[in-house]
């Protein structure tokens, strides 16, 4: 097995339990698997030897919650300045017309970036499946990330309830609950691997409670438990959402989620803002999770997790980047900037310290992802996941006081190096397994292309109408 050693660090945080640091400390990684770590390890040499004078290491961050596909939508003037229901309708109309490869290209750009700002581990919830294109595209995103050299979280998300039967999306975008289950099954067979360094979980994940039946989420929890994936939906993100939980099933959200098994250790939402007191004692008891995607809830409005009341009553919370089109950036180093100032705003200076966002980000979310025995802190055992910053560089001078801070308080967008599974995949700027300015060339043109042909099929249907 190959092996790596990265020697003499300025610090290493491990964010292990007791948040242990070692200052001029070095890591000796056997295949995936983190062999030693500290500041005498019995370790001198290595296939790989990395000098890391200077570095500081960092667990890889971790994503809980993603849509790869939507990275061609971002920064689109008429999705802008509107609500997350008026969002989405101006987006499905874009987004039928996405064919596979988009989103290879979409998921190759988002989880390069993603690389580029630390994230080592990424989980990704696709569910718009256009009528007549292939329903294979989630097979495009697996490619994608083993191509790239994330370790990946796919989850088979799906829409059932389109607008001629009470839901909010168009029937175009949505598919019939047999297809949906018989390719979950699909997927989870083809792809899932449930062993400790694996780098493809499945996950199981109907839209929301808007898009999808009553009958899919009973199903699809049974389908998920059968096989022993998670499973993952976005709840409570807005207060539209309760209103048409409320109008539509006379029940709140998280009460359809209860009637249709949708609790419990297994399960993590997106969002999650929209819960009273007694819905998070609920979430804390049941041991569910929740991804918390403060850019996203920032663009559209929706509101501010209750964060504090969540941790306190138990509920496991980890980071998410969302979108990318309710945030325009896949960037989870930046993600925890915002994590940190919005709480300080929200709910005091005292509340949330940048190590606490670290720790959401890292031994937080991979609680989220039921992953905790491999990934989330930098232990022997655990995978060699990790990110490095350069304390030599500009925008750190004058701020080396904390090194576990530092990345989240300056707000830098990007780290110096990424490694994951012991082998490295980002350095000096560039990612190591993609031609990026070949692929940005190629995703941007395969952007127009898809807002091209939108354009085009909403001329024709109003020129049809009139
Ligand atoms: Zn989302």
């Amino acid at each position: 097995m190959k092996t790596l050693l990265i020697k003499n660090a300025r610090n290493i945080i491990t964010m292990n339990d007791s948040r242990d640091k070692h200052p001029g400390g070095s890591i000796y990684i056997e295949g995936q698997e983190i062999k030693a770590i500290g500041k005498d390890i019995p370790y001198k040499n290595a296939d790989e030897v990395i000098d890391a004078s200077g570095k500081i290491v960092y667990p890889g961050l971790i994503n809980t919650h993603h849509h790869l596909y939507q990275t061609f939508t971002r920064n689109i003037p008429r999705a802008q300045n509107v609500e997350l229901f008026d969002w989405l309708i101006t987006l499905y109309d874009i987004w039928r017309h996405i064919r596979p490869q988009d989103v290879y290209l979409s998921a190759m750009t988002g989880l390069g970036e993603l690389l580029k700002s630390g994230c080592t581990t990424i989980a990704d919830h696709f569910y718009v499946f256009p009528d007549g294109v292939s329903g294979e595209m989630i097979d495009e995103e697996v490619r994608a990330a083993e191509e790239i050299g994330v370790r990946f979280f796919p989850t088979r998300g799906s829409m059932s309830l389109g607008r001629s039967r009470g839901g909010l999306p168009p029937d175009q975008v949505v598919q019939k609950e047999d297809i949906i289950l018989k390719d979950t099954m699909r997927v989870i067979e083809k792809y899932h691997d449930a062993s400790k360094f694996s780098k493809v979980r499945v996950g199981v994940a109907p839209c929301s409670p808007f898009s999808v039946s009553a009958d899919l989420l009973k199903e699809s929890a049974a389908l998920a438990r059968s096989y022993g994936v998670r499973m993952h939906t976005h709840l409570a993100e807005t207060k539209d959402e309760a209103d048409f939980c409320r109008e539509t099933l006379g029940m709140r959200p998280l009460e359809l989620m209860e009637e249709t098994g949708w609790v419990g250790e297994d399960v993590w939402y997106a969002h999650g803002i929209w819960f009273n007191e007694r819905e998070i004692a609920t979430l804390g008891s049941c041991g569910c999770g929740v991804a918390h995607c403060p850019s996203s809830n920032m663009k559209l409005g929706s509101g501010t997790m209750p964060i504090i009341d969540m941790l306190r009553s138990g509920v496991k919370v980890g980071l998410g980047v969302d979108g990318s089109a309710s945030n325009d950036a896949s960037n989870l180093l930046l993600e925890l900037k915002v994590m940190n100032l919005l709480h300080n705003h929200h709910h005091g200076t005292t509340a949330l310290s940048a190590e606490d966002c670290l720790y959401m980000a890292t031994k937080g979310s991979a609680k989220v992802l039921g992953w905790e025995d491999a990934i989330g802190s930098m232990e022997v055992g655990k995978a060699g996941d990790m990110f490095m910053i350069d304390a030599s560089r500009l925008e750190f001078a004058g701020a080396l006081f904390d090194d576990t801070s530092l990345p989240v308080l300056t707000g830098t967008p990007q780290v110096d190096m990424t490694i994951v599974g012991g082998k490295v995949v980002y350095k000096e700027g560039h990612l190591l397994n993609v031609d990026e300015r070949g692929l940005a060339i190629q995703a941007q043109q395969a952007a127009y292309r898809m807002m091209e042909t939108a354009s085009k099929h909403t001329k024709a249907n109003y020129l049809r109408a009139r």
